[in-house]
């Protein structure tokens, strides 16, 4: 999209807004400059252990962190952070880090990842999805693990602003499937648009030291089929699949995040699998590199 279309797209979005609180918006719009089009990735999390873990996945992480150009933010839909009837934005200027799990090391919980916020993409990214839905800016929450643990292997240094948009329980999925359209254009603005969850994901399931259940591959096999024939509309739908969705996802918080990164493809982007394993019998690691 052109800048100036962005600009009238932003206006139009924008009538709810008083007069000054547009103009401000504009002016930010005008000192954040357009870039090349930003790379985009759905990332398989796991197990919070993988933040402090050198294993196969952290090792990726890392290596993609060395790899990628350093943005100017990082967006992250994450499934740790479910709202009801509300889709919210972090927009505080130094987020905490949340540990958001229990029964883990002492280690894990002493980990932190100062990044400094980024309130200025907070009200541009409310602004893109105003004319979708309502977005609130939030300056409780922070930064959960789905971020965090796998932030710290990739961009160590936590000196890239990062934020973070909620994920609405309370819709359908094509809901999430149309923000993600909406959030295409950030990748114009130099913003790292990450998806964190996991493509299988059932905790109640989870062993260790056993391979992957049938169903575990069977559903990461259907969705990566899909994700290959670009049929986003049968990855929207995959509460079709009856008893596999539901085994392979109790509840849909994991698998959520992958519709806006899907959302947010060009339709010239290529996409690229990695760690695309299997662990604890119950999670899909399966990531998606799109650029
Ligand atoms: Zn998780």
């Amino acid at each position: 999209m052109k800048r100036i279309d962005f600009l009238k797209t932003t206006a139009m979005a924008s009538t709810s807004l008083p007069f000054m609180q547009l103009n401000a918006l504009g002016k930010l719009n005008k000192e954040l400059k357009t870039t090349h089009k930003m790379p985009m990735m759905f990332v398989g999390h796991g197990t919070p252990l993988n933040a402090i873990l050198d294993n196969n996945f952290s090792r990726k992480w890392k290596e993609l962190g060395n790899q990628l150009e350093t943005p100017q933010a990082i967006l992250v839909i994450s499934a740790h952070w479910i709202t009801n009837k509300v889709t919210k934005v972090t927009a505080m200027k130094s987020p905490k880090t949340i540990h958001d799990f229990g029964g883990f090391p002492d280690e894990l919980f002493q980990q932190q990842y100062p990044a400094p916020g980024a309130p200025e993409m907070s009200k541009i990214t409310a602004d893109i999805l105003q004319h979708k839905t309502a977005v609130v800016e939030d300056f409780e929450w922070g930064l959960d693990h789905g971020t965090w643990a796998i932030l710290k292997p990739m961009f160590p240094k936590a000196d890239v602003p990062v934020y973070q948009l909620s994920v609405d329980y309370s819709q359908p999925a094509t809901f999430h499937y149309e923000l993600g359209k909406e959030l295409n254009k950030l990748r114009k603005k130099g913003v790292l648009i990450i998806g964190s969850g996991n493509i299988v994901h059932n905790l109640s399931k989870l062993r260790n030291g056993i391979p992957a259940y049938d169903w575990t591959k069977e559903f990461d096999s259907i969705i990566a089929k899909y994700i290959d024939d670009r049929n986003f509309n049968g990855v929207v739908n995959f509460q079709k699949l009856g008893h596999l969705a539901k085994i392979a996802h109790p509840t849909y918080d994991h698998f959520l995040p992958l519709l806006y990164t899907l959302g947010a493809m060009d339709k010239k982007d290529e996409i690229t699998y990695f760690n695309d394993s299997f662990d604890l019998g119950a999670i899909s690691m399966r990531s998606l590199l799109f650029q």
